[in-house]
């Protein structure tokens, strides 16, 4: 595996696995992260591995999409053993470029996507997807892979790069297809994160009912039981279990993420974003 940490020699490296000897183009698959990999992340991996001749993946701490306050100095950082795992999943490329090599003295442009971006983490992050979709934008731009790999995981990003794609044209010549891959999770359920890691055992143990407790109210709803006090019982769950906040709770229609009271046939995702510890924990399931 070959590391880039600036555009030029990414641009080469990127020109040289196009093409591999065998005459055809080869294929290359993006996956997008933020390091501090793990099981979620590999898995990304090795579904674009399946896909693509090629995989390269980025790490990259994106300032722009952490807030004011938020763990943007504390964000875990480990270059060399991430390196490492990507390297034992045969990935081909890491991009793992400066802040000064993705925004140069002078950067003044921002992507802003509206509708899907409105409403859970886009209302209690401001700022949080633009910086997701401008980094976004520029990693398919840098890389023009032919499909780019996301997690589930963060359902709402998901939604907002698939817009922002569709709308900017993105989605050919350069990526043909974002895919979307199911959230892989820890033995007792919890969505694995760079973030668990801020947990002390304590917290750690307690945040497995942010599943169990989204499961349960899956299964009352699809029983027929109404939205909005199932959804508050949800929250008061979590609550007990010591939680320290629940930022939202909702149920949304799985495409347009607009919130729905009843489940009509069309496919429904309830999200959800707590607290504990200091830590914000994000999850989302289908549901009915
Ligand atoms: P991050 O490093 O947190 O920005 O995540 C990079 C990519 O990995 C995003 O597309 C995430 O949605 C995805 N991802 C993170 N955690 C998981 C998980 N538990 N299962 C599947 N994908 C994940």
């Amino acid at each position: 595996m070959q590391t880039a940490h600036t555009l030029d020699v990414l641009r080469k490296l990127v020109a040289s696995l196009r093409e591999d000897g065998s005459g055809e183009r080869a294929t290359i698959g993006l996956v997008p992260t933020m390091g501090a990999l793990h099981e979620g992340h590999l898995t990304l991996v090795r579904r674009a591995r399946e896909r693509c001749d090629h995989v390269v993946a980025s790490i990259f701490v994106n300032p722009t999409q952490f807030g004011e306050g938020e763990d943007l100095d504390a964000y875990p950082r480990q270059l060399e053993e991430d390196a490492a795992m990507l390297q034992r999943e045969g990935c081909s490329l890491l991009w793992a470029p400066t802040v000064e090599a993705m925004y140069p003295q002078g950067f003044v442009t921002n992507i802003s996507v509206s509708k899907v971006s409105e409403g859970y983490c886009g209302a209690d992050r401001p700022g949080h997807f633009d910086g997701v979709a401008t980094v976004v934008c520029k990693l398919f731009n840098q890389v023009q892979p032919d499909m780019a790999f996301f997690g589930e995981k963060d359902f709402q990003q998901l939604a907002v790069i698939r817009a922002m794609a569709r709308d900017l044209d993105l989605t050919l010549p350069h990526v043909h297809q974002i895919i979307g891959v199911p959230t892989v999770r820890e033995a007792d359920g919890l969505a694995m994160s760079s973030r668990n890691r801020y947990l002390s055992s304590e917290h750690r143990a307690a945040a497995a009912t942010l599943p169990r407790a989204m499961k349960e109210a899956i299964a009352r709803i699809e029983d027929g039981q109404e939205v909005p006090p199932t959804l508050a019982a949800l929250e008061d769950e979590l609550l007990s279990a010591g939680f320290d906040s629940v930022d939202y709770a909702a149920l949304a229609d799985a495409s347009s993420l607009a919130p729905i009271d009843t489940l009509s046939g069309a496919a429904a995702r309830l999200l959800v974003a707590a607290r504990i510890g200091g830590t914000r924990l994000i999850d989302n399931m289908a549901a009915g």
